[in-house]
């Protein structure tokens, strides 16, 4: 049987991917903050280390995917938590597993974002998560910026973490890649619509396919690159925001 690990499997992406897993045949293994296989709280750094030494007890033959889909909107008020738990709780769970991963030749999908690639991010935030790997002076360098650099710059060094480390973690088996959702109708884009602040921004994003995409939509390229039609994926940054990226940004490729 093939077995996964993820974060974030009760609501939205998550749980549409543990759905279609399980569907497919697959065991997942589930770490949350809410009702799961494993309750934990990611932005703590003794909670990850618990939620790792259970999924190691959990799948001792290796694993086949690992999907880390845990994380918070820019419109949660609590700007150092997330950073942790979209980055620094990414990271260190999908290094703590690398060799459970490499057992099974397993695959890892990391939830990018499509506002990573968007302008006027605080490049000394990016370096202390990204060069320095500074929890610490993230959260201090923060606290004098906001939501949306919390969201967007803990995703962008998500997704240069990702492009770093793929060529080298293919030698060892184990294939990493990154989808970045638009935005989608999720608890999370609720909160996000329902902020004074960030609402109107986000109903003003134009989606060229219509509407808002759906957890099933993104779930359905997440099952694509951990699959073996992906086998040549690697390294990839799949854009599902049906066409926001594009319309955004054409002529950076
Ligand atoms: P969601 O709120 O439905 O799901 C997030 C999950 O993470 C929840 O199950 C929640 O309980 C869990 N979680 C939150 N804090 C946690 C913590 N401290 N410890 C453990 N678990 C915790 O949101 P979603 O939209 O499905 O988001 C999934 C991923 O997709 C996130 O990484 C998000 O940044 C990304 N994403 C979402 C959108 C969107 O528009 N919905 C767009 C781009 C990227």
């Amino acid at each position: 049987m093939r077995t996964y690990a993820m974060t974030g499997g009760a609501t939205g992406i998550g749980a549409a991917v543990k759905k279609m897993l399980e569907e497919s045949g697959g065991h997942v293994i589930n770490v949350d903050i809410q009702e799961s296989d494993i309750v934990a709280d990611l932005s703590k750094h003794k909670e990850r280390e618990k939620a790792v030494e259970k999924i190691r007890e959990a799948a001792p033959d290796g694993l086949d995917g690992f999907i880390p889909s845990a994380g918070l909107g820019p419109a949660v008020p609590d700007w150092p938590v997330i950073i942790s738990v979209n980055y620094f709780a990414a990271k260190v769970l999908t290094e703590s597993l690398k060799d459970l991963l490499m057992k099974k030749k397993g695959a890892v999908v990391l939830i990018s974002s499509n506002s990573a690639p968007l302008p006027g991010l605080d490049e000394n935030l990016i370096n202390a998560i990204l060069e320095d790997n500074d929890e610490d002076k993230s959260h201090d360098l923060i606290k004098s910026l906001d939501g949306h650099n919390a969201y967007a710059g803990s995703k962008l060094a998500l997704t240069r973490w990702m492009r770093q480390i793929a060529p080298d973690w293919i030698a060892d088996g184990v294939r990493v890649n990154a989808v970045a959702p638009g935005a989608t109708m999720t608890p999370l884009l609720q909160q996000g619509l329902d902020d004074p602040g960030y609402g109107p921004l986000i109903r003003d994003f134009t989606v060229p396919t219509g509407d808002f995409g759906t957890p099933e939509q993104i779930a359905s390229a997440i099952m694509f690159l951990l699959s073996e039609q992906a086998s040549f994926c690697c390294g990839s940054v799949f854009f599902v925001d049906g066409g926001t990226d594009a319309l955004m940004r054409p002529d950076q490729f």
